[in-house]
C-alpha cells in the first residue's frame, strides 16, 4: 500500500509543505501528489516519532450497517420508550418527577434515583422507559440525527390553559416521527380545569377521543397530586402491547446516546439507551465518532450493573471522547476494529467539517481543482502603487491550468485591510500583497476567517507561485 505526500501529511496532521521539506532533508525529492515508497513513509513516520501500523481495513464505518433487523425467532418483547412533550409550564417536569417518585422505588428498596437522562418504572410487571429530558428540543435533535428512540409520545396539556403553540409543535413532531400519541390532560385539580375544551381544541389536529368517535387516548390527571397517573401508566402499557415492541437480547448491543458530558473524575460519561441486544461491561464499542471499552455501567437507580438489555438506559464510562446526544452506538466484536471504526469516523467527521467551510489556499488549491470544485481561482490583489497592481493583474489573468483560470475580483493600492479580507472570505479568494502588508485588523480577520494571504516582492515569484500551486507542484517553503 502506498500513500501520496498529501495523504501522509493528513495522517500525521501536518502541512504537506512541512512533510515535503522533511522528505527533502532526508534526501527524498517529492511533490505533493507523489506516491511514496514504503521506506520513505517509514522514514518520515520515524522522524515524527510515529509507529507505522498496518492499517486495518474498515468497510463498516457507517453505524447504520450495525442496525440490522432480527428474524422472528430471535426477538422478545421489550419495554416501550416514552417521551413527554407539551407546552411550557403545562407540567412535563412535574409529571416525570411524580411518575418516578411513585413507581421507581417500588420493589427496589434502597435504590437512590440518579439523573442519567432516562429512567424505568415497572407497571403490572412490565417495564416502561421514560426519557427524562422533557421538551421536544431533545426529541427533535435526536430525530434530526437519525435516531428514532421514542415509541410513544405523551403530550401534556394543562386543563386550565388548553392547547398552546408548543402543544401544536409537539403534536407535529410526534406525527412526523409516526409515534402513537397519548394526551395527558393535566392540572385536573385546578378549579379552572376544563378538559372538554382541551378535547375540543385537539380535534382540530385530528386527535379525537374515543367517546367522540376517534381513537386518541386522553387521560385526565394531576401531576401534582398524583391522581390519574396510574391510569396513564396503564394506557402506556396498553399502547405498548398494541405496538408489539420487540428486540433480540442475544446480540451485540446497538442504540443511541441520550446525553453525555465530560466528568472531572471519570472522564467521558454517556447515558446510552440500548435499543437492541445486550450491552455488557468490557464490550468494545463505537459511539458516534468516538470509541472505547465499557469500563463501568450504572443504572437509573445509581447501581452498578454488568449488563443492560433492550430499552434499558445506562450510564457508561470508558469512552475516548465525549459523544453527542443523538449519536448512535454499536458494540463490535473486538477492540481493534472498534478503534479503527471510531478513528476513521472521527477523521471523516473532521474532513466533512473542514470541507464545509474549506477556504481555498495554495496548499489545497490543486486538490479542489482535481475534485472539480473549482472553476476559477479568485484573487484579491493589493500593491504599493497602482502601476504594479495593473502589471500584476495583467500577468495573473493569463494563467490557465487545466481549464481553471485566474479571476481578479478586487485590486487596490495600499495596505491589505479588513475589507479586503471579508471580500476574500465571501468569495473564497486568496489575497496577494505586493510590496504591502496586512494591517493589524486585516491580520486578525484573516486568521478568524481562515483567509490565506501571500506576500511578495518580485512579480515573477507571484506568478510562479500561483502557477505551481494550480499544477499541484508548489515548492516547499524554506
Ligand atoms: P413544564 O414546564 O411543562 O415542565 O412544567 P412544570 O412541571 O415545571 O410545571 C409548571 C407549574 O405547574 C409548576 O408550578 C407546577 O407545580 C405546576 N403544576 C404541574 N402539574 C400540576 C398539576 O397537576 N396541578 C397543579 N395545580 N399544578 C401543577
Amino acid at each position: 500500500e502506498s500513500l501520496t505526500v498529501a495523504e501522509l501529511a493528513k495522517k500525521l496532521h501536518r502541512e504537506p509543505s512541512e512533510v515535503i521539506k522533511k522528505l527533502f532533508m532526508l534526501g527524498v525529492m517529492a511533490t505533493i501528489n507523489q506516491d511514496l515508497e514504503k521506506e520513505a513513509i517509514e522514514l518520515i513516520a520515524t522522524d515524527y516519532g510515529v509507529e507505522v501500523e498496518e492499517e486495518i481495513l474498515v468497510d463498516n464505518t457507517d453505524l447504520d450497517t450495525y442496525f440490522t433487523e432480527d428474524d422472528e425467532g430471535s426477538v422478545e418483547e421489550r419495554p416501550s420508550v416514552v417521551t413527554i412533550m407539551g407546552h411550557v409550564d403545562h407540567g412535563k417536569t412535574t409529571l416525570l418527577d411524580s411518575i418516578r417518585n411513585t413507581k421507581v422505588t417500588e420493589g427496589e428498596a434502597g435504590g437512590i434515583t440518579q439523573h442519567i437522562g432516562a429512567y424505568q418504572v415497572t407497571v403490572d410487571g412490565k417495564k416502561i422507559t421514560f426519557l427524562d429530558t422533557p421538551g421536544h428540543a431533545a426529541f427533535t435533535t435526536m430525530r434530526a440525527r437519525g435516531a428514532q428512540v421514542t415509541d410513544i409520545a405523551i403530550i401534556v396539556v394543562a386543563a386550565d390553559d388548553g392547547v398552546m403553540p408548543q402543544t401544536v409543535e409537539a403534536i407535529n413532531h410526534a406525527k412526523a416521527a409516526e409515534v402513537p400519541i397519548i394526551i395527558a390532560v393535566n392540572k385536573m385539580d385546578k378549579e379552572a380545569a376544563n378538559p372538554d375544551r382541551v378535547m375540543q381544541e385537539l380535534t382540530e389536529y385530528e386527535l379525537v377521543p374515543e367517546a367522540w368517535g376517534g381513537d386518541t387516548i386522553f387521560v385526565p390527571l394531576s401531576a401534582l397530586s398524583g391522581d390519574g397517573i396510574d391510569d396513564l401508566l396503564e394506557m402506556i402499557v396498553l399502547v405498548s402491547e398494541v405496538e408489539e415492541l420487540k428486540a433480540n437480547p442475544n446480540r451485540n448491543a446497538i442504540g443511541t446516546v441520550i446525553e453525555a458530558q465530560l466528568d472531572k473524575g471519570r472522564g467521558s460519561v454517556a447515558t446510552l439507551l440500548v435499543q437492541n441486544g445486550t450491552l455488557r461491561v468490557g464490550d468494545p464499542i463505537v459511539v458516534g465518532n468516538t470509541f472505547g471499552r465499557v469500563r463501568a455501567m450504572v443504572n437509573d437507580l445509581g447501581r452498578r450493573v454488568k449488563d443492560a438489555g433492550p430499552s434499558t438506559p445506562v450510564e457508561i464510562t470508558g469512552l475516548n471522547d465525549v459523544p453527542q446526544a443523538g449519536d448512535r452506538f454499536a458494540v463490535l466484536d473486538d477492540e481493534k476494529t472498534a478503534r479503527a471504526v471510531g478513528e476513521s469516523r472521527a477523521q471523516q467527521a473532521l474532513q466533512a467539517q473542514r470541507s464545509e467551510k474549506s477556504r481555498v489556499s495554495l496548499d489545497n488549491l490543486f486538490e479542489q481543482m482535481k475534485q472539480g470544485e473549482m472553476k476559477e481561482l479568485n484573487l484579491v490583489l493589493k500593491a504599493d502603487v497602482q502601476g504594479s497592481v495593473e502589471a500584476l493583474a495583467a500577468s495573473l489573468q493569463k494563467i490557465e491550468v487545466e481549464g481553471v483560470n485566474v479571476k481578479i475580483i478586487h485590486t487596490g493600492a495600499g495596505a491589505i485591510n479588513e475589507s479586503d479580507i471579508s471580500l476574500a472570505a465571501a468569495s473564497n479568494a486568496i489575497v496577494i500583497g505586493f510590496n504591502v502588508r496586512p494591517d493589524v485588523n486585516a491580520k486578525r480577520a484573516a486568521e478568524a476567517e481562515d483567509v490565506e494571504i501571500r506576500l511578495h516582492r518580485i512579480i515573477y515569484n507571484v506568478i510562479e507561485e500561483i502557477e505551481s500551486a494550480m499544477k499541484g507542484m508548489l515548492d516547499p517553503e524554506f
